[in-house]
């Protein structure tokens, strides 16, 4: 692998190499930090794998310049791997190579890399470019609560199995084994996922910065302690402009989606609803529910007297039950929406969400309230800090089935849409939506955090 140092010219822009994980969910928050840094004026190059790239519908931030590397299954991704397991040591082992290709070619041009910035899911990517003698940044996609609970087990300061009713770490409020991310709280489900997770910090050591998808405000105790072991910055949230702070012209989406939203049907649907009156449900891009869960919330949002918009991607579809929709007056079932815009809707009064992060920050930045109904990984602590310590929302609670039922559902949307309770709650997340403004808009804690970091690239 080539090691050679390279010279800046006289004009030289301080310049990123940005290499999201291949979904959506990572790709989202990488693509709108890159903005933040393009503003400051920093040259991005965005990688993505062959399979994404040929995936995407649209492309909006042309400010980027854009390049691929090979994760070992350029027709498919991870949906054709054998499994999670050999998609991540082919994508280890290819993705080496071709980032080293990449950065070869890179540092050969008139306007040389200075800073690799990686989704920590892809740690093999240190190697690569401290290689190049590279300064590099790992970028953290999940909330800082869920990475301190994932390296104290990484460093197996938290024992696995759980066998503790009550979990006590620095920084977070006591938890129970069912806050914790799936993979730990049912360790030995998911192996492979698990690795994924803790390998995170395999590299940490060895990073020039460590960049969090969060906000000073939001996890203030446990990011000052992660913050006492890694070089931390807040650099969050990480979600368009029009949704916060505004300062970035004509930034109302991320720009790059894998799945292609009905957008002109969600909003012209909202256009005409009343007030507050709508409930969206979704569940992200990865995940589905199971046969009967989908039949308990159908019924459930059937029963709910409310107007509802469901996203049931492609994949989920066969799981609906035939003729729901036609007996469902108030409902509209679309394969993907334009989520963003759909929760700035006025007509939208709440989020039944899995709680996935970006989902998470999103909702919290727009102020809508949501029903939690967490499904996985990291979800189950987000969905317990959006309710018992953000206090914006309400937790549907599942059956011992691991079900959620339709009187349930009936009652936290009757809840959340009709009461004074609901309201408490909308209150309690319009507060988390100007603390998320402030900490982005120009002088807040994220700002600061990212014009340091742009300062020292080419230091
Ligand atoms: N999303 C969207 N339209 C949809 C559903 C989801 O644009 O119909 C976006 C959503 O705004 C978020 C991302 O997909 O940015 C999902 O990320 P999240 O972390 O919430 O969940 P994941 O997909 O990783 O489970």
């Amino acid at each position: 692998m080539a090691s050679k140092m390279w010279e800046r010219k006289k004009n030289h822009v301080a310049h990123c190499v940005v290499l999201p994980y291949p979904s959506q969910g990572h790709i989202n928050p990488m693509v709108q930090f890159s903005k933040r840094l393009v503003q400051r004026g920093v040259k991005i190059t965005l990688v993505n794998t062959v399979s994404i790239s040929n995936t995407i519908t649209r492309t909006n931030p042309t400010s980027f310049e854009i390049e691929t590397i090979s994760d070992g299954y350029d027709n498919g991704g991870l949906a054709s791997a054998e499994g999670i397991e050999a998609y991540k040591d082919t994508f280890s082992r290819v993705g080496s190579q071709t980032l080293a290709d990449l950065l070869l070619k890179l540092q050969s041009s008139s306007n040389p890399v200075d800073c690799v910035i990686y989704d920590a899911f892809m740690p093999w990517v240190v190697d690569v470019s401290k290689s190049f003698e590279l300064k590099v940044a790992v970028f953290l996609t999940q909330a800082c609560s869920v990475n301190s609970i994932n390296f104290h087990a990484f460093q197996k300061s938290l024992q696995l199995p759980i066998s503790d009713t009550e979990i006590l770490l620095p920084g977070l409020p006591k938890l129970a084994p069912e806050d914790l991310p799936s993979f730990l709280f049912k360790y030995g489900t998911d192996l492979g996922y698990f690795d994924l997770l803790l390998n995170q910090f395999s590299e940490i050591d060895k990073v020039d910065w460590v960049l969090a998808n969060t906000f000073y405000e939001l996890e203030a105790e446990v990011v000052d302690w992660l913050a006492k072991i890694w070089p931390l910055k807040t650099i969050g949230p990480c979600v368009p402009s029009m949704c916060l702070d505004k300062r970035l012209k004509d930034d109302k989406e991320y720009g790059i989606s894998i799945y292609t939203p009905n957008a002109e049907a969600c909003i012209k649907w909202l256009d005409d609803k009343p007030k507050g009156s709508v409930v969206y449900v979704s569940f992200g891009s990865r995940v589905g529910l199971s046969e009967e869960q989908t039949e308990e919330l159908a019924w459930g949002l059937r029963d709910c007297g409310s107007y509802f918009i469901w996203v049931v991607r492609d994949s989920e579809q066969g799981r609906l039950r035939k003729g729901f929709l036609e007996s469902s007056e108030k409902g509209l079932i679309v394969t993907w929406c334009p989520q963003l815009e759909v929760l700035m809707h006025e007509a939208v009064g709440c989020f039944v969400t899995h709680c996935g992060w970006n989902s998470t920050l999103e909702t919290l930045s727009l102020g809508v309230p949501v029903i939690s109904m967490p499904l996985w990984t990291d979800q189950l602590t987000n969905a317990k800090l959006l309710v018992d310590v953000w206090k914006m929302g309400l937790k549907a609670i599942a059956d011992g089935k691991g079900v959620v039922r339709r009187e349930t559902m009936k009652r936290c949307i009757k809840e959340i849409m009709e009461t004074e309770k609901g309201n408490e709650l909308r209150n309690s997340a319009i507060k988390w939506k100007n603390l998320a403004k402030n900490a982005v808009d120009e002088g807040g804690s994220s700002d600061k955090s990212i014009s340091e970091f742009v300062a020292a690239l080419v230091l």
